[in-house]
């Protein structure tokens, strides 16, 4: 599977989607819709209020018509039979018929009055035109009925009636006009209403497609930081990598495929060889910058359906669903491996990285994730005993592996026991053969399984910091030695092996400074063997403490020469006293004519720039005679003598004064 790219801002990006974002907006939004609602109910309330209150109105309004007209036709029936009456001259039948009509429109002017119907001053102008009209209406029939002649209508009951008619229909009209006032006084408050209900709607439609927006808004940011949760809990931040939980999750979903489908499949563990070096040397982000470079070539390198994650520090896992057996997987390691060999440029520097690799297949070395991990893990860690390569997982292999776990508090307790043992290997001077210094090399006296070399021990030690308590053993061992060796008379220059890291700690001057002391050793005979990465690592820092160590008059010497980083620039701003061809080309120099080339312009170059030159790994007296051509001054190696416990090299130093010095190879 391919890195992810990683998740990057997901706020939104534009004013709008900005401004959607805000939590006021929200709060906003919801707030107005809220009034808006709350404004449309007002208004159905005051509408539905308003027409009722209409209805009510109208309804009044006709009950007064009715009640008026009602006493418009009955003044009206009066008057006629008024005038009937006095046209047939008072016969008694049409007496009756307008005695009837008497009165007959008090009920409704009562009824006027009981409902407030109509202006007081109105109603009682009416009263007083229908009291006067009735007076007169009484007094014709009185004079009729006594017989006296009675005036005509005209000049008699015409000038009553007439007020009484106009009043009675004035205030139908009124009435009329009124309703009509207030029916338009209602309509005009029905379209207001209606144009803030309009608006109100539009304003709450708006403020609804915001709260809508910020909704889905908040929903997406929701997806989005569970989306980018989910990433960072299975992805590395550094490399953009899977993670340890991803690889559990496709672990286990490639192990339950596997016991589905009878498919097997490949998981390949990938630690990065001195990777710590680098980073206690060139510091945690040239660190970092080799991680990702790194992540990036295995990413490059796996196939699609692959899985590549980082597990932590140095650490990659590789799930290969298409990689079936050991064989094939194991090749694979090896392409993977070619790939990371290949120099990486870092602040400005070529560094070459190895890597070692362990291989488990499925079903083959485990039925579940947790056994598959674990014997990965057992050959990865074979593979680093091997100092780097592939190596697939072998039942035979837990032996060793079971031994690594307890190995590192064994160490320290072993260190805190005194179990450590220095013993030195000595360098003749080339031309004379005669011994002319020694190389402290340190052994493990293991109470159970016998000397460990250092090869076993000091790899871990380097990893878990406990190199910096060897370290200290290892040169107050030598200096004590150094003072003996003076005071028998064999005054010998031995080199002490310093890790990459002291050079980076500003306390080591003075540590070494108080080690000389309390030995009472003189500083030119101490040399301190570094090696070319640990001094171009940090040039600053290590060309401090080495400018410190140098004033003190302890000498320097570039171990493993040729190997590692290309230094030859280094060696002009910050001269060691020595350089140390590394015993890869110096064994072979007979055989290979390359070999034999690099040790020819190491020997050069450290003439040229007037520094001793030393070759170790020196197995035959044919290597010691080329050596001799060569011009190279001191030589190391089987052929003159193995490591040996002190005693045994005083025995030896007795020797070769003796002149017998050379091939002993009773130690080891
Ligand atoms: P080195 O510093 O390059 O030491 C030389 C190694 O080459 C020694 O291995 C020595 O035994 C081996 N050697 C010497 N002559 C020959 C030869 O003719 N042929 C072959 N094949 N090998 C030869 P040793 O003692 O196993 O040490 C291995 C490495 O362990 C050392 O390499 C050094 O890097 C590290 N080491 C040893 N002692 C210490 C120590 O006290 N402190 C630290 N930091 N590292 C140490
Ligand atoms: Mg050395
Ligand atoms: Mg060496």
């Amino acid at each position: 599977m391919n890195a992810s790219a990683s998740i990057g801002r997901t706020g939104p990006r534009t004013r709008w989607g900005r401004l959607l974002a805000r939590r006021a907006t929200a709060r906003s939004a919801i707030a107005g819709t809220a009034v808006g609602i709350l404004t449309l109910g007002v208004s159905a309330v005051l509408a539905a209020s308003g027409t009722a209150e209409a209805t009510q109105e109208v309804r009044r309004a006709q009950a007064v018509t009715q009640v008026l007209n009602d006493i418009s036709v009955q003044v009206n029936t009066q008057d006629a039979a008024l005038r009937e009456y006095l046209a047939t001259g008072g016969t008694e039948y049409r007496g009756e018929q307008l005695a009837a009509t008497l009165d007959s429109a008090r009920s409704g002017l009562d009824w006027l009055q009981q409902h407030d119907a109509v202006d007081r001053v109105e109603l009682d102008a009416i009263r007083g035109a229908y009291a006067d009209y009735s007076r007169i209406v009484v007094e014709i029939m009185a004079q009729t009925e006594r017989g006296a002649k009675v005036q005509g209508y005209t000049e008699l009951a015409a000038p009553a009636f007439a007020p009484l008619r106009d009043e009675v229909l004035g205030n139908v009209r009124r009435n009329q006009e009124a309703l009509a006032g207030y029916l338009a006084d209602v309509d005009r408050r029905a379209d207001m209403l209606q144009t803030v209900a309009e608006v109100t709607i539009l304003i709450v439609a708006v403020l609804f497609a915001v709260c809508a927006l910020v909704l889905v808004g908040y929903q997406r940011r929701a997806e989005r930081q569970t989306a980018r949760r989910l990433h960072e809990a299975t992805h590395d931040p550094l490399t953009g990598l899977g993670n340890r939980a991803m690889l559990h999750d496709q672990l286990d979903t490639a192990v339950r495929h596997g016991y589905e489908t009878g498919e097997p499949f490949s998981l390949l563990l990938i630690d990065l060889d001195r990777f710590k070096e680098i980073n206690d040397t060139l510091g945690h982000h040239t660190g970092d910058e080799l991680l990702v470079e790194v992540a990036q070539r295995l990413d490059d390198g796996c196939r699609g359906d692959d899985v590549v994650v980082r597990l932590g520090g140095d650490e990659f896992a590789l799930i290969m669903p298409t990689t079936p057996d050991q064989p094939e997987a194991v090749e694979a390691g090896h392409r993977i491996l070619e790939v990371l060999r290949r120099p990486i440029q870092l602040s400005g520097l070529t560094v070459d990285i190895d890597a070692s690799i362990g291989v488990a297949v499925y079903p083959r070395d485990g039925a579940d994730a947790a056994e598959l991990l674990q014997h990965a893990d057992v050959a990865m860690y074979a593979a680093k005993r091997r100092h780097g390569g592939v190596a697939g997982y072998d039942a035979s292999l837990d032996e060793g592996d079971a031994s690594r776990l307890s190995l590192q508090s064994e160490l320290r307790q072993g260190i805190e026991r005194g179990e450590l043992v220095v013993f030195y290997q000595p360098k003749v001077d080339v031309a004379t053969r005669m011994p002319c210094g020694a190389e402290a090399l340190v052994r493990w006296q293991h109470p159970a399984r016998g000397l460990l070399a250092p090869d076993s021990f000091i790899p871990l030690a380097e990893d878990t910091g406990l190199i910096d308590l060897i370290t200290i053993e290892v040169l107050d061992q030598a200096l004590a030695q150094i003072a003996r060796w003076a005071e028998l008379d064999h005054p010998l220059p031995v080199s002490v092996n310093i890790p990459a890291r002291s050079l980076t700690d500003d306390t080591f001057p003075a540590t070494v400074a108080t080690a000389l002391q309390r030995h009472g050793v003189r500083p030119e005979l101490l040399t301190l063997e570094i090696t070319e990465s640990a001094v171009i690592a940090d040039m600053m820092r290590a060309g401090e403490v080495l400018g410190e160590l140098r004033e003190q008059g302890v000498n320097i010497s570039i171990d493993d020469f040729g190997t590692g980083y290309s230094s030859i620039a280094h060696l002009r701003d910050m001269p060691p006293h020595e350089l140390k061809i590394d015993r890869s080309f110096v064994m072979k120099m007979c055989e290979n004519s390359r070999d034999e080339t690099i040790v020819r312009a190491v020997v050069d170059l450290a003439r040229n720039l007037r520094l001793r030159v030393v070759a170790e790994g020196v197995e035959t007296e044919s290597a010691l005679q080329a050596l001799d051509d060569l011009g190279c001054h001191e030589a190391q190696g089987y052929h003159i003598s193995r490591p040996l416990p002190a005693a045994d090299l005083t025995a030896w130093l007795a020797g070769a004064g003796a002149g017998s010095g050379m091939a002993n190879s009773a130690g080891r």
